[in-house]
């Protein structure tokens, strides 16, 4: 099924054609990384900008990811283009950056309101260094990783000890590794964490865009759409136990703030398989007919005026996803 598409300038337009076309962009079928299944549903076969990539579900596990997924030298590549930022950030990525750096952090908020020992904090994927700026605030001993040159170039200019990286590139050990909303982006998420486990002494912060009761929105930048259940299960094989957990529920994307402990026994996070399948088959199932009615009814009042057609579909909107 097509995915609605949000509104879009005419250069994000223009840049999808571009993505759409570029041979350099390549992809591989992959089988589940949670079960393994390669039995799959087909969700969707755009994102919300038109990019022709398709999103599945496991018909195992319930766990849903874009298949065929980038390749990592395709990642590689896709991740430094401009286009690739220009399409999330059409005013400009520093803007949107710099607008970030003094906001609230939810993650920050949840990590303090534990109460946790630790005085050494990594934060992986730390843009230009809010994180760090918020913990270095309390008293911890901060840094950060990041991947763009230019958000490492500009949180130094703020005095911040951020290293230009990535997770693979972590050096040394602390009390507390942050992954807030980089783990959704990851072509191999698990194989990035069982690397990074050495450098965690005590915690792991994960933080991603939820689907719980509904879909998240369906964008060329999120390679894996996590559950609670998918995510405790793939972060405790690593090695890890959960122990604080904050769901938020959100007008698009739900958020999931989810603290775990490094453990030296397995600890199976286990989940209903079956349940979690029908559970996400549903909303699917709901929106397909919500989406059929509405073509229907958009086809008729086309025929009788267009005017009122444009009026109608404005009340009548498909909340199921979300937004
Ligand atoms: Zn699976």
């Amino acid at each position: 099924m097509k995915h609605p598409l949000i509104k879009l300038s005419q250069t994000q337009i223009d840049n999808i054609k571009l993505l759409n076309k570029d041979s350099r962009i390549k992809f591989n079928k992959i089988s589940c990384l949670n079960c393994g299944s390669e039995n799959h549903m087909n969700l969707f076969t755009n994102d919300r900008y038109g990019f022709n990539i398709t999103k599945v579900l496991c018909n195992k596990c319930g766990f849903m990811f874009t298949n065929p997924m980038l390749t990592l030298n395709s990642a590689a590549f896709f991740y430094n283009t401009n286009l690739y930022r220009n399409m999330l950030h059409p005013r400009g990525v520093i803007h949107s950056s710099e607008a970030d750096y003094m906001k609230e952090s939810p993650s920050f908020n949840f990590i303090k309101s534990l109460d946790l020992k630790y005085q050494t904090v990594c934060d992986v994927g730390s843009g230009i260094g809010n994180g760090v700026r918020l913990f270095k605030s309390i008293g911890k001993e901060a840094c950060g990783y990041e991947p763009s040159k230019l958000f490492t170039d500009l949180g130094k200019k703020r005095g911040l000890n951020i290293i230009n990286g990535s997770a693979d590139d972590v050096k040394g050990e602390y009390d507390l590794v942050l992954m807030d909303h980089v783990l959704e982006h990851l072509i191999n998420p698990k194989k990035t964490i069982e690397n990074l486990r050495k450098n965690v002494k005590k915690y792991l912060f994960i933080g991603v865009p939820a689907s719980e009761d509904k879909f998240q929105s369906f964008q060329y930048s999120h390679a894996y759409y996590f559950s609670i259940n998918t995510l405790c299960q793939i972060i405790t094989k690593c090695g890890f136990k959960r122990i604080n957990i904050k769901h938020e529920s959100r007008s698009v994307n739900d958020y999931l703030s989810v603290l775990f402990e490094k453990i030296d026994e397995k600890e199976i996070y286990s989940y209903d398989y079956t349940h979690e399948v029908k559970k996400y088959k549903k909303i699917y199932y709901k929106y397909f007919i919500k989406s059929f009615i509405k073509k229907i009814i958009r086809d008729i009042l086309k025929k009788i005026n267009p005017n009122v057609e444009k009026k109608i579909v404005k009340i009548i909107d498909l909340s199921t996803l979300g937004y």
